[in-house]
């Protein structure tokens, strides 16, 4: 957890300490004195961050209340960051753009051309929250989303390899935020809409694995329980037959009939009860967002389907190296090859423009999102 220790040690010397790596991976701060109050510390402290820890440290750990306690001198501060790159050190595009588009714009019922390439600017929103899923276990982990405003794109690519250069980037050094008004923001309710949009869909992605081991664990108790009720079962049915045999009267005969039926409801009550241990319940907080403008490389798009025309852009990213990848623009899912709708010219994934399962009319659903347009039938996801 050494990213941790970086993480403290640059909050701290921020916060006007004097911090001093010491090892096994731990820090000596000397803390001025607003610093000693707002964390409870003395003016020398040692703090250690992993398994083994230095001489006379205390532990420092995300689990524990520490990261409460530098949240709390935090604040606020370091939740919104606008930051702006210039084009100085970044890459250039790759020799042969004209592959890289072909490999992406895989359409079934459109043609396209490629009108330019052009060097511009745009903005990026990078979401970070923190998710927390609880079942029989507890689970958080982050969740980052990255979008371009100036097409609405997702830019997952860009995420890791921006994260690893801001990284990279010495204190002091941090690009400073430009006046860069060539681009209307997004506003609030905007990415809000996004968000709720996209971020359903990622979580579950995210969680999947979480998800399959509780399933796992959940089957292995169904089928103990099921194997327990059924023997119980097995022997008060085998009971109820030799009473049977035996020409033992109806009073008797009750009495075990009543036991069968009292297995059958302590069954069913244990499953519901397994049910609620291993319902899980997701919640999820914005922690950070970022908003970076920098230059791309623009890649100017014309879809032609029929006697209609649609420009779109996609920008290739100098930091990712990569051209950013269509999306489905019903539902953000980038399954190709897309299909272009006749009305609008959205480019959408064969889902979502299927057959409605009423009348058969194949329909877009990015046009008609909530219900079908020839019989009126509510589609799936309405
Ligand atoms: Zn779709
Ligand atoms: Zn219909
Ligand atoms: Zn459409």
């Amino acid at each position: 957890m050494s990213d941790f220790r970086g993480i403290v040690s640059s909050i701290l010397t921020a916060e006007g300490a004097i911090v001093e790596q010491v090892e096994p991976e731990g820090i000596e701060v000397l803390a001025p004195e607003p610093l000693q109050k707002a964390l409870s510390i003395p003016e020398w402290t040692r703090m250690g961050f992993g398994l083994e820890l230095p001489d006379q440290a205390v532990r420092v750990t995300l689990e524990s209340d520490w990261t409460e306690r530098i949240g709390g001198l935090l604040g606020d501060r370091g939740r919104f960051l606008v930051i702006s790159l210039d084009r100085n050190s970044f890459s250039k595009l790759p020799s042969d753009p004209e592959r890289l588009i072909r490999h992406e714009m895989v359409m079934d019922n459109a043609t396209y051309r490629l009108k330019e390439i052009v060097e511009e600017r745009t903005r990026y929103l990078l979401l970070t929250f923190r998710l927390t899923a609880v079942s029989d276990e507890k689970r958080d982990d982050i969740l980052h989303l990255c979008l371009n405003e100036s097409n609405g794109t997702m830019a997952d690519d860009l995420v890791d390899p921006l994260l690893s250069y801001l990284n990279s980037l010495k204190a002091g050094n941090a690009p400073e935020p430009e006046d860069d008004d060539f681009l209307a923001l997004w506003g609030a309710q905007k990415v809000r809409d996004f968000v709720k949009r996209t971020l359903p869909g990622r979580i579950r992605t995210r969680l999947s694995p979480f998800l399959a081991g509780m399933e796992r664990r959940m089957g292995r108790d169904m089928d103990r329980l099921y194997a327990y009720h059924t023997d119980l079962r097995h022997e008060a049915a085998k009971r109820l037959e030799d009473k049977k045999q035996k020409g033992l009267g109806e009073d008797e005969l009750k009495k075990e009939r009543m036991r069968l039926d009292a297995i059958e409801r302590e069954y069913h009550a244990k499953i519901a009860d397994l049910q609620r241990k291993y319902a899980m319940t997701v919640e999820f907080d914005l922690i950070q967002a970022l908003r970076l403008t920098m230059p791309v490389y623009r890649f100017r798009l014309l879809i032609m389907r029929r006697k209609e025309k649609r420009n779109i852009h996609l920008d290739w990213n100098p930091v990712s190296k990569k051209l950013e990848s269509l999306f489905c623009e019903r539902c953000l899912s980038s399954l190709k090859p897309y299909w272009v709708c006749d009305d609008n010219l959205h480019l959408i994934c064969p889902s979502c423009i299927s057959p409605c399962s009423s009348c058969g009319k194949t329909y877009c659903r990015a046009c008609h999102p909530t219900k079908c347009p020839k019989c009126g039938h509510r589609s799936y996801s309405s």
